[in-house]
């Protein structure tokens, strides 16, 4: 089977199976060697990683994943692509093709199966409707992950990276970067797809970092305290914290933790880093909540 990667390829296939491209799942098929190229180098996959591809499409990125990896696991939601797949993949050996829906699929069983439980590399070219529960799935229920590389909106990714102060600063950046170092590789305009998205895309590389780069003792306050400083953006952090529905703590107990943790009592929560909000979580955990 040729490579798909390139707008004749693609073409041929999806005439040859008369597939029908369905919105609802996010389908936009790469076309672009050049893109495909810079994914693959930041991935950095060799023969003894195991890979998760969320989406395959009709196999244009799975069939490169195949050659590099020692072994590739695909989920595919749309039941009409496991033929095409079946097909354009038929040459390699390390592949299991899986209709599931990756929100709804065991990933940690999963790995534990392909790959003995030892972290996966993830690749992919996300559908756009569900990128942040995809992700955030993936850290928080602690599959094993050395590593995810994938294409995602550009705005998305510019908040995944990020830092303090900021517009595109908010409780993404937080959540991600308290699992991951991220880094973007490569900007990619909507002609390197078909169809063509309506946005710009980005392809950013996570690193998963074996330890939490801030020590926090509540893990789930850190994240309610995150979420309720950006619930109302212009608001300052004192007001976030006190309206929160799932914190309970009073006007006076807030202040005085933002007055300990030594910033000004009027501040925004977008100017605060992750260590200052891990440093406010412990703060806010020894007082007392109603
Ligand atoms: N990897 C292919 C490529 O680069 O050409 C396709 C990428 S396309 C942006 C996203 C793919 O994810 C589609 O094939 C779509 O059917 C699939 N998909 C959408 N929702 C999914 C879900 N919940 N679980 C698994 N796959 C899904």
């Amino acid at each position: 089977m040729a490579y798909l990667i390139n707008p004749q390829n693609t073409i041929a296939v999806l005439q040859k199976f008369n597939f029908h491209f369905q919105k609802k799942y996010g389908q936009n098929f790469l076309i672009d060697l050049h893109v495909l190229d810079k994914i693959i180098r930041a991935a950095d996959i060799g023969p003894d990683d195991c890979v998760l591809e969320i989406g395959p499409g009709i196999g244009t990125m799975t069939q490169y994943l195949c050659e590099h990896a020692g072994r590739v696991a695909a989920v595919e939601i749309d039941k009409n692509l496991i033929p095409v797949l079946q097909e354009t993949l038929a040459e390699y050996h390390n592949i299991e093709i899986i209709n599931e829906d990756i929100l709804k699929l065991d990933i940690t069983a999963l790995v534990q199966r392909e790959n003995g439980g030892r972290p996966v590399k993830v690749v992919a070219n996300l559908p756009y409707y569900i990128t942040t529960p995809i992700i955030m799935g993936l850290f928080e229920s602690h599959v094993p992950i050395d590593s995810i590389t994938v294409m995602v909106q550009k705005e998305v990714a510019d908040r995944m990276q990020a830092a303090p102060g900021g517009k595109d600063y908010g409780a993404l950046s937080l959540a991600v970067q308290y699992y991951a170092k991220p880094q973007i590789v490569a900007n990619v305009p909507p002609n390197c797809f078909m169809p063509r998205p309506t946005v710009a895309s980005s392809v950013i590389r996570l690193e998963r970092y074996e330890q939490p780069p801030v020590a926090v003792e509540d893990e789930k306050l850190l994240f309610a305290i995150i979420r309720a400083s950006f619930n109302q953006r212009r608001k300052t952090l004192a007001n976030g914290l006190t309206n929160a529905a799932d914190l309970h703590y009073t006007k006076e107990q807030v202040q005085g933790a933002i007055g300990e943790l030594g910033v000004s009592a009027d501040i925004r929560g977008e100017k605060l880093s992750l260590l200052q909000f891990a440093q406010l979580s412990d703060i806010l955990k020894g007082r007392v909540s109603e």
